[in-house]
């Protein structure tokens, strides 16, 4: 099959929910991706944060076919090694104690909210309200879409959910005024992607936490994005010193492979029943089989201490850009997440780097984002600056 035959038939056949750019892949290997022509590109997207380990990673296409051979899904109706085991690791790195699998980001987030409201039912006055954040993103289903404020996800979609309001970034005050007796939690991601790579000051997460805890408010961090090693700490919220209630996990935890989970603290998993929440798939023998493998991959000290360097690096490089260049405005992010924000779209800057056989997308309208796989060296990141700079001296 060519690229051109995929793309007519695509058009023929696929809901147009995205607008693709015109590639098609057909193999990986660590960081490069081999189109259907076999042109050869450098991966700064890491399929949108999944690819951690990037392509073909031995390990897990050895617990792949290892856990093809022996069984892939039982159902939640028995008991699932694997699962069981995944738990205990995630558990045993985290404030969580118990660990709800699913499929996806969003509906890890469904079960956070969920696993909210059950618990605030047990108040007098029953606490059902979450105050979440503008420009953040926690996904399309209809629960995680009424905790997104960003108005190009929302519209055309309304009546949302009731019992959202939205605070500010770094603006303690505005979450205070959105409190009420009625709020069971404050939802925020410690690392904002898709509103465009917004790392909050650690004053402002440690006086939220503190806010949670005075008003009786649980805290759930959202760390589909940011999560397992894509700042350089196992989980983003260690940055901050602070302890949430519930944390959802989803990309990068099978490597590649579609999961999700919602990790709960001794606060919220008493209240949770049998029969109250649930997954066909979810945690199924497969996805955490190879799960298991990725996270002690990931989870590995010096993996972690390797991710923080590379990312010291390229935001170290990145900064010198903002200096040289008045067309870089702001340089932000943390690790292996950074975003350069432009006054012009970004996506002027993913085609020219895409001319060069390099993969890289926005957050945003004027937000290029890095989100490589942790596996790339220093000299991949060379190789990206080197045409950034270039794009720049063109533009500029
Ligand atoms: N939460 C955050 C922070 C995300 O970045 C995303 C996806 O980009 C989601 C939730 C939704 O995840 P999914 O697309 O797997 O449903």
């Amino acid at each position: 099959m060519t690229t051109e035959e995929v793309i007519s038939l695509t058009e023929q056949n696929i809901l147009k929910t995205y607008s693709r750019v015109p590639l098609a892949f057909e193999r990986g290997e660590g960081i490069m991706l081999y189109d259907l022509e076999g042109v050869e590109y450098l991966d700064f997207t890491a399929g949108l944060g999944v690819n951690a380990l990037g392509y073909a990673h031995p390990v897990i296409t050895d617990l792949i076919r290892e856990q093809a051979d022996r069984v892939i899904h039982t159902s939640n109706l028995f008991h699932i090694p694997s699962q069981a085991v995944l738990a205990k690791k995630l558990c045993g790195r985290s404030f969580g104690e118990r660990v709800f699998f699913c499929n996806s980001g969003t509906e890890a987030i469904e079960g956070a909210l969920k696993f909210t409201r059950k618990w605030g039912k047990q108040f007098t006055v029953p606490k059902t309200d979450f105050v979440a954040f503008k420009n953040s993103f926690h996904g399309r289903t209809y629960g995680a879409l009424s905790a997104t404020m960003q108005e190009k996800y929302r519209k055309g979609f309304d009546p949302l959910l009731p019992g959202f309001s939205y605070g500010i970034l770094d603006d303690i005050e505005s979450v205070e005024r959105e409190v009420t007796e009625r709020t069971a939690a404050v939802i925020i991601e410690p690392l904002q992607g898709e509103g465009g790579i917004n790392f909050p000051d650690v004053n402002f997460m440690r006086n939220l936490e503190a806010l949670c805890r005075d008003h009786d408010m649980l805290l759930i961090v959202d760390e589909v994005q940011c999560g397992m090693g894509r700042t350089g700490r196992l989980f983003a919220h260690e940055h901050f010193g602070i302890t949430p209630d519930i944390m959802t996990l989803a990309k990068p935890l099978a490597g590649g492979l579609p999961i999700g989970a919602t990790i709960t603290g001794p606060r919220v998993w008493p209240v949770i029943a049998p029969g109250e929440h649930a997954s066909t798939f979810g945690g199924n023998h497969f996805v955490t089989g190879v799960a298991c493998g990725v996270f002690d991959i990931i989870s590995d000290p010096d993996f972690l201490a390797g991710v923080a360097e590379k990312g010291d690096y390229l935001a170290h490089k990145l900064d010198k850009l903002r200096e040289k260049y008045p067309l870089i405005k702001e340089v932000r992010g943390k690790g292996l997440l950074m975003g350069v924000r432009f006054d012009f779209p970004a996506s002027e800057a993913v085609d020219y780097f895409r001319n060069e056989r390099i993969l890289v997308c926005t957050a945003g309208p004027d937000v290029l984002r890095f989100i490589p796989p942790l596996i790339i060296t220093m000299s991949h990141i060379d190789r990206v600056i080197e045409i950034l700079e270039r794009f720049l001296r063109e533009k500029s």
